[in-house]
């Protein structure tokens, strides 16, 4: 059963930080996701498509769905009717995908590009160099029913709360700098999605205007 206590605890800490909770709900059911809507909470996060998209259909319609798994390029089509946020872009092939569909859709989409910050190497993202460039080729900024809203990453799965620090603060560095770089006109470049249960409050403090929290509310997986 889902912790509505921490629920409310999460969501004042965030108001307070000025950051978003987005209640990652991955795995669990629909009756567990309408308790913790019942108690107010309108955003969820799945890295499933054929799970969001199901579990879209099931329940009320104000909820903002974000996408925060890796995403396959031949399964965007089936959420971009509905989805209000992808967190997780890492590819020029994927954010062209997006822009097709969202346009055959008649709407702009939310995205975030991710970045890959923790030291293992299975994490998907660009690294620094990589975003520069793709940014600087400019076709990505020229995809019209795509938003790009900012960063998103993922810190190294460690108890070393140092490292997970560092990681939170390059994330944040580079979004000052991408954004003074390539953003600088666009208001709507202003999230940096950083957080889960074991790290939210490191990501806060360092700066996160997104964190995607799961276990810590609906309980272990
Ligand atoms: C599962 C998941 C989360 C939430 O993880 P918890 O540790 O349960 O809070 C956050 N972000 C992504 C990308 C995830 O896949």
């Amino acid at each position: 059963m889902p912790n509505l206590n921490k629920l409310s605890e999460l969501k004042k800490l965030c108001d307070k930080n000025n950051a978003l909770l987005v209640a990652v709900s991955k795995t669990k059911s629909v009756e567990e996701i309408l308790s913790v809507y019942n108690a107010g909470q309108k955003v969820f996060g799945e890295n499933k498509v054929q799970e969001i998209t199901d579990k879209y259909e099931q329940l009320p319609k104000d909820i903002e769905w974000h996408f925060i798994g890796h995403l396959q390029r031949n399964k965007v089509k089936y959420i971009a009717p509905f989805v209000d946020l992808i967190h997780g872009v890492d590819s020029l092939r994927l954010a062209k995908e997006i822009n097709k569909q969202a346009n055959n859709n008649q709407r702009k989409i939310r995205v975030l590009l991710q970045m890959h910050i923790a030291q293992e190497s299975t994490k998907f993202g660009f690294d620094m160099d990589e975003l520069t460039e793709i940014l600087s080729a400019g076709e990505l900024l020229t995809l019209e029913n795509l938003e790009i809203c900012g960063l998103m990453g993922m810190a190294t799965f460690t108890d070393d709360a140092e490292q997970v620090d560092q990681e939170f603060s390059y994330l944040y560095n580079c979004f000052q700098k991408i954004q003074s770089r390539f953003f600088s006109n666009k208001e709507n470049f202003k999230e940096i999605s950083m957080g889960m249960s074991g790290d939210y409050e490191l990501a806060l403090k360092n700066g996160s205007t997104m964190v995607r929290v799961g276990s810590a509310i609906f309980g272990e997986r």
